[in-house]
């Protein structure tokens, strides 16, 4: 059976890898390719896999939007964030949209052990494509409050009034969105109280040559030779905002201890890296195409030496 990575480009991607690794393990008889398509091909390379070979595909930059259009059904989650990064090919050769960033956010959150988005105070540093899928997790999983801390804050509204008014209506939680800038005193005192802090923007990963994945499928870069770490100076918040009582998340994942999980860290806060995100939602993928639960630790394993060697 095929399946693999629809995207432009793709060809730095750590999902091969960990994918490819769960079906070796788990003997199931399927490669992962990678299917580099320029946007006037996505239609085409959608409709190949209605073929029987194929299990279905990960959808990356640029097309997690544009792919909803060929799909048969997209799954309420994905519709309500407008982004696909996961196709399933059902018996009837029907195409099925889901995204599984929002299911990878919470299950990496629950493997803190200690923090639960239900109930909590949540802050999120960003307005992107990662950032939609958290406040999708955020509202679905009711967060007793949650901040958006962006430097548009237009697109933060829009962002929160697309997904408020979906299908995931929020079921209770504040929600709000402050200005991110220099000084802000409206994030200082979101930051200060909250329980669960969550950057979603690549403030603080390694440079790179290529642009940001939102579905964790694109860069599994690693850093040009050239290129230094992320210097100090590369956080959003200031650090003496940062205390005990929180989880502070970074979606990055390289390098694997931003500044922020940095400062973080030495404040005595919790931290977790995108890692985890990364993992759970190719899990979550590898869960859907097959039936089977994912060797998630395998994957982990995987990942992290495709990362960081
Ligand atoms: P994106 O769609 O380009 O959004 C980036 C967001 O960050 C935008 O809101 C942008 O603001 C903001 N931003 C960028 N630079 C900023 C700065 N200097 N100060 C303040 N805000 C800034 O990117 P994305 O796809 O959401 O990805 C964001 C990060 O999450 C990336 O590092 C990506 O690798 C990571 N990620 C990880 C996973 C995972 O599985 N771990 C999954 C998805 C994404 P403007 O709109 O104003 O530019």
């Amino acid at each position: 059976m095929h399946v693999g990575l629809i995207g432009y480009p793709v060809r730095h991607s750590v999902s091969p890898v960990l994918q490819q690794a769960a079906f070796d393990a788990l003997e199931i008889d399927a490669s992962y390719a990678l299917w580099e398509t320029p946007a006037d091909q996505l239609g085409g390379t959608v409709a190949m896999l209605r073929g029987p070979d194929y299990l279905g595909a990960n959808v990356t930059i640029p097309h997690k939007q544009a792919v909803l259009k060929y799909l048969d059904e997209v799954d309420p989650m994905a519709a309500a964030i407008g982004a696909v990064n996961t196709i399933v090919r059902d018996g009837a050769g029907r195409l099925l949209g889901f995204n599984t960033d929002v299911e990878g956010f919470v299950r990496s959150i629950r493997e803190d052990g200690a923090s639960e988005i239900e109930g909590s105070r949540v802050v999120l540093l960003g307005s992107g494509g990662a950032a939609r899928a958290v406040v999708a997790a955020a509202l679905a999983n009711r967060a007793s409050d949650l901040t958006i801390c962006a430097r548009r804050a237009e697109q933060a509204k829009s962002l929160l009034a697309d997904l408020t008014g979906h299908v995931l209506a929020n079921a209770g939680t504040r929600t709000r969105v402050v200005p991110l800038g220099d000084p802000s005193a409206e994030a200082e005192s979101a930051v200060r109280e909250c329980k669960i802090l969550v950057n979603a923007t690549p403030v603080g990963m390694l440079r790179h040559g290529l642009h940001p994945s939102s579905s964790g499928e694109g860069p599994g870069v690693r850093p040009f030779p050239d290129e230094a770490p992320a210097g100090p100076d590369r956080i959003l918040v200031q650090p003496e905002w940062l205390s005990v009582q929180m989880l502070v998340c970074d979606l990055v994942y390289n390098p694997p201890l931003t500044p922020l999980l940095e400062a973080a860290r030495d404040r005595g806060a919790r931290i977790l890296n995108g890692l985890p995100m990364l993992v759970y939602q190719g899990a979550a993928a590898f869960e859907l195409w097959t039936g089977r639960a994912a060797p998630v630790d395998l994957m982990r394993r995987k990942a992290r030496e495709a990362l960081h060697g």
